[in-house]
This record gives structure tokens, C-alpha cells and sequence, in this order.
């Protein structure tokens, strides 16, 4: 490492706030976009199997493709890392994470510097599609790239095989457009409910499974309109989820289906969750919140109205702030809502 550029490295320690592998990716995109440097230590250190897990990894590994970086500490476990990115370069891209690891977490690594490149790029990713803690295929297609083109961001996205875990192998496809019109989001009204949609699906597994799901969301959700849907794939899963469509904001909430748990229990808890956002008038549930901040900082800032204010959040924000000059904060104006605001 050449000492000028050791001066000017990021120094992060990863077991600070939430301590989890967001800090990696963040750092990850943040310095391909600015071309900073880092040095990250206590990888994951607040998890129970600390370092670099397999999606981690992968990661690195796709963000050092893509600008061609120099890296130090990429394996497995590792607790430390240096990346230092040279040239970013769209193009053509396909990565295996060769596990069940979470295809859109990569994806949305690699999104922020990819989409401000002068060409498309063509990326796909072979892993899982339908992961517990992150988020699903259909929480990008329906709520994630929605709210992105509200500001100017275009991927056309695709799970053409879904993957759940232990076995994995879906795929995702993206094409990422060049982001040429930038806009400010604004998000403080999502509007009049205009109707809620359930779905489900059982991938090689008995599709009783998806319709005794459905079955329950109607009846405590009083759904418009509810859909068995036929993913493709070869491991077996079970995923349910509800989109809610507002005037100004569509919002997703999504469930897994576990062992030893019943349908009717994944379900009720699902629809636990679409309540407890249904009850408040904020915009963003807590995921989406934490998502949305990158890509408000790199553009014309915005300011929307959140559910909650997640550790996760709290962390991506300082992190954010660590590399670009922007100020993002949060003000709790009643119960269940927060005012977020990102200025630039
Ligand atoms: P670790 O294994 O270290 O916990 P990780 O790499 O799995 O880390 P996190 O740091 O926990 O990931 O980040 C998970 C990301 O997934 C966050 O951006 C969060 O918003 C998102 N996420 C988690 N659960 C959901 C969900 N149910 N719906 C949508 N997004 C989700």
C-alpha cells in the first residue's frame, strides 16, 4: 500500500453499532463511488460467527471485479480487510456465491457504483433469492426499485429462479441503467390506500402450504385480491408476502415459512406486521428506511416519513457520513413516526 494512499484510507471498525456485515457492504459501495480506500477491522463482530460469511465474501469479491481494486484479507472469516478500488467499469457481469447467501445483498452492493456509470451494466447473481434477514426478490421488484425510480434510479430486475436456503441456486438478473435524471424524493404522504394484494408460494413443497397462508392473511387483511404464484427453482421453500398500495407509496411485507412452524403461524405474524404499519401514517417500514438513505445521499437528498429507526439505520447513516459530505437526521415526531431528512 503506498503511504499517500495509506494516509487517505478510512479507518472503520466494524463492531460499532448494529456490527454487522452492512457495515462491509456500505464501505464497499461508498469507497467504489468516491475511490477511497479503507481498512476495515472487527468484521462482523457483534454476530455470533464473526468475519467474512460466504455472501460476504462474495461481496468483496464482486466489488473488486467491478473496479478492479486491490485487496487485502478476502477469505473466509476473515475479521479484517483493505480495499482500495481502482476504475469502476459497467459491463457484463455474472457472480456465484456457491450457498444459499443472499443474491439481492449482492446487488445492492455493487448498484450504487454501477448506476452512475456512463453505460448499462448486465449483472447475475446465483445464490439465495429468498433469504430470513434481508431482503427477498419481491421486496426489490415491488418496493425497493419502486421507490428508486421515484428519483431517477432504472434496474430492470428479474428472480428468474427463486433459492432458499440450505440449497440456494436461484438467480437474479439486473440490468442497471445509467442514472441521468436525478430527482429529490419526497415521500412525507403515501396517500389513500388503494388495495392490498397477498401472495404465496411453495416451492417443492405442498401448495396446501401457500393456500393455507392465504387463507389467513384474507381473513385478517380482508385482502383485494390474493395469488398463489409458481416460482421456479430446485430447493424447496415457502415465502408469503403482502404488497400494499398507496397513491404516492407501495410497501411490501414478506414472510418465510420455517420448520416447525405452522403456516397459519407464519401468516398470522405477517399480517401482525402489515397491521402495525397500516395503524401508522409514515411512509417507509423499517427496512426499506435503512435501504433508501445511500441512495438519497448520492443524489438530491429527499425527506420521508419512517415507521421506525432501526439500529441498522442509525449504523448506515454514520457510515454514510464517514465517506460523503452529506447530513442525514432523524426526528421522532409521534409514535411510529419518524422524519427523516438527508440533505446534500
Ligand atoms: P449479519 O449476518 O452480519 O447480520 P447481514 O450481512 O446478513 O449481516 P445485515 O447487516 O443484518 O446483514 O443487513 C441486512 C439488510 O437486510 C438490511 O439492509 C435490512 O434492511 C434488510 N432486511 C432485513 N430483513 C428484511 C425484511 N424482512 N425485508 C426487507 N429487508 C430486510
Amino acid at each position: 500500500m503506498n503511504t499517500q494512499l495509506k494516509s487517505k484510507t478510512i479507518q472503520i471498525d466494524g463492531s460499532i453499532g448494529e456490527g454487522g456485515g452492512q457495515i462491509l457492504r456500505t464501505a464497499l459501495s461508498l469507497s467504489m463511488l468516491t475511490s477511497i480506500p479503507f481498512e476495515l477491522v472487527n468484521i462482523r463482530a457483534g454476530r455470533k460467527k464473526p468475519g467474512l460469511m460466504r455472501q460476504h465474501l462474495v461481496c468483496v469479491q464482486a466489488s473488486e471485479r467491478i473496479s478492479h481494486a486491490v485487496v487485502e484479507g478476502a477469505e473466509l472469516h476473515s475479521q479484517k480487510l483493505y480495499f482500495q478500488p481502482q476504475q469502476v467499469q459497467a459491463g457484463k457481469y455474472d457472480f456465484q456465491i456457491g450457498s444459499a447467501g443472499s443474491t439481492i445483498l449482492v446487488l445492492q452492493t455493487l448498484l450504487p457504483a454501477l448506476m452512475i456509470q456512463a453505460e448499462p451494466s448486465d449483472i447475475t447473481i446465483h445464490g439465495g433469492t429468498h433469504n430470513p434477514m434481508a431482503p427477498t426478490a419481491d421486496f426489490i421488484s415491488q418496493c425497493f426499485l419502486p421507490s428508486l425510480e421515484k428519483i431517477g434510479i432504472q434496474v430492470d430486475f428479474e428472480c428468474e429462479r427463486a433459492g432458499f436456503f440450505p440449497i440456494g441456486a436461484g438467480q437474479i438478473n439486473a440490468t442497471i441503467h445509467p442514472w441521468i435524471k436525478q430527482t429529490q424524493y419526497t415521500a412525507l404522504d403515501k396517500g389513500q390506500l388503494i388495495d392490498i394484494h397477498g401472495y404465496a408460494t411453495a416451492l417443492n413443497i405442498p401448495s396446501s402450504i401457500a393456500d393455507r397462508e392465504l387463507e389467513v392473511l384474507h381473513n385478517k387483511l380482508n385482502l383485494t385480491q390474493r395469488q398463489r404464484l409458481n416460482f421456479q427453482g430446485i430447493s424447496q421453500g415457502n415465502t408469503a408476502f403482502v404488497v400494499l398500495n398507496y397513491e404516492h407509496h407501495q410497501q411490501i411485507f414478506s414472510a418465510l415459512g420455517e420448520m416447525k412452524k405452522s403456516a397459519e403461524k407464519v401468516a398470522h405474524d405477517l399480517a401482525k406486521e402489515v397491521k402495525a404499519y397500516l395503524a401508522t401514517d409514515a411512509v417507509a417500514d423499517e427496512y426499506l428506511t435503512d435501504q433508501l438513505l445511500l441512495p438519497l445521499a448520492l443524489g438530491k437528498g429527499g425527506e420521508f416519513s419512517a415507521q421506525m429507526i432501526s439500529e441498522h439505520t442509525r449504523t448506515q447513516a454514520a457510515m454514510i457520513q464517514r465517506f460523503i459530505d452529506c447530513e442525514i437526521t432523524f426526528t421522532e415526531s409521534k409514535e411510529n413516526h419518524w422524519y427523516i431528512q438527508v440533505n446534500v
